[in-house]
């Protein structure tokens, strides 16, 4: 997918190309600096009930505020703390930080605000992820049912069993899962029956841009499926309200979008949140 590049990530692209090894270790020393000297920042998006403009929920998207780069896009450097590891450590940090202001949101009147993050495949195969996120969540006080954990396609269709009971674990604890960018992996639907989830977020591809076709058929395919599966569905990247009434034609319930709201902080989004407490 195509991003607007910001300032900040034109230079960052600069730093990679330039001199591509010593870019990637610049940028690998100035990842972990940023993790211990506090410059990862959370912005949140609303997810909208297409039928009423009601916020249910936001989803927590990363953000590096980096003294010498400016704001950077995950897109930028998400592959690097993978790659390198960190994404563990970081990853923590981002449940650890949404959980509080989950609490936040709480204690101003959002008691059902559902508050997503992304997990990455390599956080995923930590050993005893559950336990982990269990402990976050609970130092933070933050209600588990308000916590909802995304993760792709392929790790959630990796057929072995240890998916399933981590996924299971998960459940356990009190969080939803949700199945991001939902059309663009590998699934089986049979096995999709057989997964824990309760949402499948419709890849962005599905809904805006050539791939979606003027009667978004994918679309309302997997929100058929997904209905007859007894799981929510979710549009991501609903930029028009012309997508928003098809999606509604199509059956489905919610979506999340710059037609509703870009990714911004708590504060910022305040007012559209007081609307509906
Ligand atoms: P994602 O989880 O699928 O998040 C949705 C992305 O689509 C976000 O990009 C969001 O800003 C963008 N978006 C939302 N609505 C629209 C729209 O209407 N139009 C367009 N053009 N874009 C829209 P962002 O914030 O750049 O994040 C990109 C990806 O980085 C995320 O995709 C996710 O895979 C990853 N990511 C972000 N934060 C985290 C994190 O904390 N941990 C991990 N592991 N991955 C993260
Ligand atoms: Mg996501
Ligand atoms: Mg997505
Ligand atoms: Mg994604």
């Amino acid at each position: 997918t195509a991003k607007r590049a910001g300032p900040g990530q034109a230079r960052l692209f600069h730093e990679r190309m330039a001199q591509p090894e010593k870019g990637r270790l610049v940028l690998e020393a100035a990842l972990y600096h940023a993790l211990v000297n506090h410059e990862f920042v959370l912005h949140y998006q609303p997810q909208v009930d297409l039928a009423t403009g009601r916020i249910t929920g936001v989803e927590a998207l990363l953000r590096w505020q980096s003294p010498e780069r400016g704001l950077v896009s995950p897109l930028e450097f998400i592959p690097l703390l993978e790659e390198t590891g960190l994404i563990v450590p970081v990853g923590e940090w981002v449940l650890g930080e949404a959980c509080r202001q989950s609490v936040k949101w709480a204690q101003a009147g959002h008691h059902d605000l559902r508050v997503a993050v992304n997990l990455s495949a390599l956080q995923f195969q930590q050993p005893r992820l559950a336990e982990s996120v269990a402990m976050v969540i609970q130092r933070s006080g933050a209600d588990p049912r308000n916590i909802e954990l995304e993760i792709t396609e392929n790790i959630a269709m990796n057929q072995e069993e240890e998916v399933l009971d981590t996924l299971q674990q998960l459940r356990d604890i009190g969080v939803s899962l949700a199945i991001d960018d939902f059309g663009t992996g590998y699934s089986s639907l049979s096995y999709l029956q057989q997964f824990p989830v309760n949402r499948l977020k419709i890849d962005q591809s599905f809904v805006r841009g050539p791939a979606a076709g003027s009667d978004l058929s994918i679309a309302r395919a997997i929100v058929a499926m997904g209905t007859s599966l007894g799981l929510e569905v979710i549009a991501e990247g609903v930029e028009t309200a012309d997508q928003r009434s098809r999606l509604q034609e199509c059956g489905c319930s919610e979506g999340q979008g710059y037609h509703f709201a870009r990714p911004a902080l708590p504060e910022d989004l305040a007012p559209a949140l007081a609307q509906w407490r």
